[in-house]
């Protein structure tokens, strides 16, 4: 469908994945907002043209474009990250199969893991991402995968990626990782060995907060088996939501060169403040992945958290003072977003699982948006006074 000679992650953003020729010379790919498309001699029931089998000239750019973004062989967009996420664990494992997963991580998917996977046979164990030892005394003649985030939500403590990969490959498990957090700007986990990387397409490849999506890419045979589940589980997204997130993509590496210098700079500042106890950001030195993640990583993303030293009631004046950042889940739009991940992204964990975890009731987690960035920190600096 397209040329994929572009070399560079910002040029591919814009003109990777495109038809050519356009569509009648248009320059933004249209919306195909058609459920079904004519018959034209299809040999499979996978092959014909329908939303929810993902292969509408909408769903097949996207494929394409997000698949170069991170040098994949092939790519898959869903209707949200916990479609990616559900339906690639839901096709390559099966009854009896074990898999390692590290503990501290996104809520939904810790959900999923402990509460879903069981129910159909599927069992795992906890592993600490940044002690391949850990890994090793865990795995069983049935572990078929292991599963990281590139960050972890919230702590954003960082795993010894290459050697999860290396780890996987050794001994034949599919490595999968989340990497909503890092975006392809600033890591490609292909590039480190990974199988598979899966986002959540609602944060920053979109980046403007209005749609939920979310994309898996990898090599051609284990994205088809992925295709294959998602046609029959159905987490396809709509056209409209493929536009949206199409858009949003072209400017991905602008927006994220922002994010990765603001976050430090709010970092830094929350670092030197004497009501702040610990700030965990992994463009920090004092962050204790530091060194890899300078090793491995473009940019350190715009993702932090923080405690401060008055616990939980702190934390809550905070939110009443702050101005610019509004107090919302999520995270990775253009506008920056406080939360408590106690009552948000990880209030399905028990409380004694979250604590065991370090993620404290009065755990700030900052998605710092583009905003002028001395402006923000500005408004930190006053509601922490
Ligand atoms: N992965 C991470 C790291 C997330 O933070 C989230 C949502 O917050 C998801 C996956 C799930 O994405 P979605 O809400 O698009 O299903």
């Amino acid at each position: 469908m397209s040329d994929s000679s572009f070399r560079k992650l910002s040029t591919k953003a814009i003109h990777a994945g495109e038809p050519q020729p356009r569509l009648e010379g248009s320059v933004a790919m249209p919306i195909f907002q058609s459920a079904m498309f004519e018959y034209m001699g299809e040999k499979s029931y996978h092959d014909l043209k329908y939303i929810r089998l993902n292969n509408t000239p909408n769903h097949r750019v996207l494929h394409q474009k997000l698949a170069e973004l991170e040098n994949a062989e092939a790519g898959l967009v869903t209707a949200s990250g916990m479609a990616a996420i559900s339906t690639s664990m839901l096709a390559l494992l099966n009854q009896g199969d074990h898999l390692l997963i590290q503990g501290t991580l996104y809520g939904g998917t810790h959900d999923f893991v402990t509460k879903d996977l069981p129910r159909w046979g599927i069992h795992y164990d906890f592993i600490d991402p940044t002690q391949p030892e850990d890994w090793e005394a865990k795995r069983r003649p049935e572990t078929r995968a292991i599963y990281v985030e590139t960050m972890g939500n919230p702590l954003l403590g960082v795993p010894h990626l290459p050697q999860v990969a290396s780890f996987a490959r050794s001994h034949g498990l599919v490595s999968m990782i989340d990497n909503t957090f890092a975006s392809p700007v600033n890591f490609r986990p292909l590039e480190h060995g990974f199988d598979l990387s899966m986002h959540s397409g609602t944060k920053y490849l979109n980046g403007h907060s209005d749609i939920v999506a979310g994309a898996v890419l990898g090599s051609a045979s284990l994205i088809e088996k992925i295709t294959h589940a998602l046609n029959h589980l159905g987490g396809s997204i709509d056209p409209h939501a493929a536009f949206l997130l199409h858009r949003g993509v072209k400017t991905l590496a602008v927006r994220m060169r922002q994010h990765n210098e603001s976050a430090g700079q709010l970092a830094r500042f929350l670092e030197s403040h004497d009501a702040v106890a610990k700030v965990n950001y992994p463009g920090l030195e004092s962050h204790p992945q530091h060194a890899w993640a300078k090793e491995w990583f473009d940019g350190f993303s715009g993702m932090l958290s923080f405690e401060l030293g008055g616990g939980l009631p702190a934390a809550e004046r905070l939110f009443e003072r702050l101005r610019i950042p509004l107090k919302a889940p999520s995270l990775g739009g253009v506008e920056s977003l406080v939360t408590r991940p106690a009552i948000t992204s990880h209030a399905g964990m028990s409380a004694e699982d979250r604590h065991a975890l370090g993620i404290t009731d009065g755990l700030v987690r900052v998605s710092v948006g583009i905003e002028d960035p001395q402006e923000l920190v500005e408004d930190f600096e006053q509601a922490l006074g």
